[in-house]
């Protein structure tokens, strides 16, 4: 007895793994805010929790309402999802069939790829000029099949931007039929101006999505809510294929006090941007290869053809507690990510690379 077999093109997945959990020590594999959260947002969750046996509201309404004030757009155009791998998902079952295209810049976020899979269509990358998205190569890359362009700016995990006029090009360059994605997941840590471009993109064209995400500066990962903003027909495309209550009471309720709390933004992304400044010329003093970011993340490259280095390193670090991120699934094997943790959390990176780099 073999048991129902699942379609061919799931078990072409390879499921995704997350960064390891560590009892004791330092978990810097998810670029989790090293900060917590907001203690407005847990005395939020706290206060909702006291009526678990209530559904939660299924669009989100107060939340999007609180995105829309807070961005200055329209809440009806914007949708929540449980994290915003769960609105990748909601795009894939909504707009792809099977033999169809999506494409992605070489070294994507790995859940752009499963989105594909999942629906039987194939993922395209094309290939970054120094760790970089080349606009005129995904451009390349676009066939009558293609259905989504995944650009994450900045990109997680070699922590690039793409200047806005990048951006535009690259819109311009796409058919009407073509969804363009601009995964925000690291917004709040970029400080340039010209930023804030990609949302009024979304507001004006008609194949253009922005999606952000609380698990980041907001640091409620745990609680999985995100959301997107862009044209109509595209909100109400998800909103037919999403569960009826896809995103949770506590996490709506969370994610509203998150947005209010300024003060606790301001000041995550001021710590990590210090030790950005710190952690990374630290490590190139060191002598190792370090990418620039502008996430909460930093790209570090060891030489070594086949990536034994970066494995030994990686072993070295989690031998003292340390946990980072190895970047096999991405096909970096000479890289490991390192998110940015508290300061006490860093200078022990700090200490562990320096032992690593003496050892040899
Ligand atoms: N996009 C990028 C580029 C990411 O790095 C991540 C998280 N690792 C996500 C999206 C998904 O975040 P979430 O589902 O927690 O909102």
């Amino acid at each position: 007895m073999t048991g129902p077999k699942p379609l061919a093109n799931i078990l072409e997945i390879t499921p995704y793994k997350g960064g390891q959990k560590l009892e004791h020590g330092w978990k810097l594999s998810s670029n989790e805010n090293p900060l917590g959260c907001s203690p407005a947002a847990r005395e939020a969750l706290a206060k909702t929790a006291e009526h678990l046996e209530i559904y939660p509201d299924g669009s989100a309404l107060k939340l999007r309402e609180a995105i829309g004030k807070k961005y200055g757009i329209d809440p009806d155009r914007v949708v929540c999802g449980a994290g915003s791998d769960e609105i990748f998902q909601l795009l894939g079952r909504a707009y792809l069939s099977p033999g169809d295209e999506i494409i992605q810049s070489e070294h994507g976020f790995l859940v752009y790829r499963l989105v594909a899979q999942q629906s039987g269509a194939k993922c395209i990358s094309a290939p970054e000029q120094d760790l970089k998205a080349d606009v005129d190569a995904i451009l390349a890359r676009v066939t009558d099949r293609t259905k989504i362009v995944f650009l994450a700016n900045p990109n997680n995990p070699t922590g690039s931007y793409i200047p806005f006029d990048e951006v535009k090009r690259l819109h311009a360059g796409l058919r009407e039929d073509v969804l363009l994605v601009l995964d925000g997941a690291y917004a709040e840590y970029v400080q340039k101006n010209d930023y804030a471009a990609g949302m009024e993109l979304a507001g004006e064209a008609p194949n253009v999505l922005v999606t952000r995400t609380f698990s980041k500066i907001h640091g409620l990962a745990g609680l999985r809510i995100g959301w997107a903003y862009g044209p109509e027909s595209v909100i109400d495309a998800i909103h037919r294929v999403r569960g009826p209550f896809n995103t949770t009471s506590v996490a709506q309720a969370a994610a509203v006090a998150a947005l209010g709390d300024d003060a606790f933004v301001t000041g995550s992304v001021e710590h990590n941007n210090s030790e950005l400044d710190r952690v990374g010329p630290a490590l190139q003093k060191l002598g190792f290869k370090v990418y620039p970011s502008v996430g909460n993340f930093l790209l570090i490259e060891f030489e070594d053809r086949e990536g034994r280095r970066a494995a030994d390193a990686d072993a070295f670090l989690r031998a003292r507690g340390i946990v980072i991120r190895d970047m096999n699934a991405y096909g970096l094997p000479k890289c490991l990510r390192l998110s940015i943790g508290t300061k006490e959390a860093n200078d022990d990176v700090l200490a562990a690379f320096e032992a690593f780099a003496k050892a040899g």
